[in-house]
């Protein structure tokens, strides 16, 4: 039996400490070298030749190397692979597996922390605090938790009467599980296709190609700490290049993704389609979008909530799927809420992530630039919303878009209804009288169902908000911001729209890449 582990601590880069010496050092020696990232296939690197640039998003005009893209000749090599590793993996005791990751997060939080800190700091143009959180601590304790996890899962075992001996083995799916992953998180990109092999899976990993170069030194974690060849084969590419052959396997055993809805409905539909193909029905596992909300009582700490809402709205850019995006404030609170807030957002500062004293780094892509943009250029012209803070955006150097506030006067104006995915606050003011109203219009203005925070003094108006908006969140805040969750502590995901609520880092997520077995034996 392993030990229970701890979250990692956070290491915290203030001015004159050795870590940051460290950090910029190794940011140093990164970025004057341009990798090849190939693909990784039953342990061997493949060139394809059809090659991408890899660039920083807060300094695009900086390569930092070259990704070659994998189709359907690679996709079917890596199936065959993979079902080949799968006889020797699933066989392999879980405690071999299981060290595999233990040694992983030992190699992130020890000799590669500087490294996993500074490719996620380029690549996705994070903060280092912000980089620290994830894609080293969380990171390791998705590993570790997992692996704590797993032991527990083995253990549980069923009731055996007299003279018969029943129990149940938690086998590996049959076939292959297809992993996803999104840009904004190096501990999601990590653990999507971890999970399902730390239980006996072979997993196709498909990583964003946005922020390739850390999915890129995670593979290489891997295998350092002694993944054997074909148990994650590693495939960059384009979404239908990669994910239209790996679904139309008939030997596809699971979906493992984080994403957008758009993304995930066009899987789902596809292995809908391709049903009849496979030898065994996919499970299906998936995190989408959100439209977080902060819903304030009048009896709020106004202070906090400020805090609480730029921290929510604006950290990491807003490109978290648990970013505040949207936002109800009484009216008796307005004026103090709203002078504070706009004098709070003007202070913060935006930039070059290797500026340590910069709040926000860039957005992550042209895509996502014009994107976000298009949203704030439409509130500028829309006659019932105004922009009270920022609303301004350069993309000469990086694609950065300042902090932006809009205040609207409609409740389904379009910022408060749609997912942006970047630094765009929306606040809806209402009338105090209206509290019960404006809780159902919460509840019934969005698909989503991801996170959301409520803030009150008042312990009878905070059970009366938990209670209406019960089905409102996965994830749900009481009187904090709606993002950061930790894991062990609050086990993340969201219901409706916004996935298959199979919290990421928990048993319920390990469950769904294991296939019971029950025996009974008599005797
Ligand atoms: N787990 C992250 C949080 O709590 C969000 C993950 C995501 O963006 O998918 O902030």
């Amino acid at each position: 039996e392993i030990r229970e582990p701890i979250n990692e601590p956070y290491l915290g880069y203030a001015p004159g400490s050795a870590e940051r010496a460290a950090l910029k050092e190794r940011l140093k020696e990164l970025k004057s070298e341009e990798i090849e990232i190939p693909a990784i296939i039953n342990g061997e690197e493949v060139k394809t030749g059809r090659t991408a640039d890899v660039v920083m998003p807060h300094n695009h005009a900086h390569k930092l190397g070259t990704v070659h893209y994998c189709g359907e000749k690679e996709v079917n090599q890596a199936i065959e692979g993979a079902l080949e590793a799968q006889k020797k993996w699933a066989d392999t005791p879980w405690q071999d597996r299981v060290a595999i990751f233990l040694r992983a997060a030992d190699i992130i939080t020890g000799p590669e922390r500087f490294t996993m800190n500074a490719t996620t700091m380029l690549a996705q143009s994070k903060t280092p605090q912000q980089s620290e959180i994830e894609a080293v601590g969380e990171l390791a304790d998705f590993f570790r938790f997992n692996a704590w996890y797993l032991t527990k899962i083995y253990q549980d075992q069923p009731y055996s009467p007299d003279g018969m001996w029943n129990r149940v083995e938690y086998r590996p799916l049959e076939g292959f599980v297809f992993a996803v992953t999104p840009f904004n998180f190096t501990a999601i990109a990590g653990n999507l296709p971890a999970a399902p092999a730390m239980c006996g899976n072979v997993v196709l990993w498909k990583p964003s190609p946005e922020s390739i170069y850390s999915s890129w030194y995670v593979m290489q974690v891997l295998k350092e700490a002694g993944l054997p060849d074909g148990v994650i084969q590693f495939l960059p590419g384009e979404g239908a290049d990669v994910g239209d052959p790996a679904l139309a396997s008939e030997h596809l055993s699971g979906l493992h993704f984080t994403g957008s809805v758009g993304t995930f409905n066009h899987l789902w539909k596809t292995i809908g389609n391709n049903i009849e193909k496979y030898r065994t029905y996919p499970r299906i596992v998936g995190e989408t979008g959100g439209k977080d909300f902060i819903f304030a009582h009048k009896s709020a700490d106004v202070d906090r909530l400020v805090i609480a809402a730029l921290r929510g709205a604006f950290e990491y850019q807003g490109q978290k799927c648990s970013a505040a995006s949207r936002m109800y404030v009484p009216k008796s609170l307005w004026p103090e809420f709203s002078d504070k807030l706009v004098a709070e957002v003007k202070k913060i500062k935006v930039g070059d992530v290797e500026d340590f004293s910069n709040f926000m780094g860039a957005v992550i892509s042209r895509k996502a630039f014009e994107k976000i943009t298009g949203y704030i250029d439409y509130a500028k012209e829309a006659k019932d919303a105004e922009i009270i803070a920022g609303g301004t955006y350069d993309s000469s150097k990086g694609w950065f878009v300042h902090p932006t506030v809009i205040h609207t006067t409609d409740p389904h104006f379009k910022t408060m209804e749609e997912e942006i995915f970047g630094p765009v606050l929306t606040v809806y003011v209402y009338e105090d009288k209206d509290f019960e109203k404006t809780l159902d219009l919460c509840d019934n203005t969005s698909p989503y169902a991801l996170t959301g925070a409520i803030w009150a003094r008042d312990r009878y108006a905070l059970k009366q908000m938990a209670d209406r908006l019960r089905q409102s969140a996965g994830n749900f805040y009481i009187n904090d911001k709606p993002t950061a969750a930790i894991v062990n502590q609050q086990p993340f995901g969201g219901a409706r729209k916004s996935g298959t609520n199979d919290k990421a880092g928990s048993m319920v997520n390990l469950f769904r890449w294991l296939s019971m077995r029950s025996m009974k034996e008599t005797y």
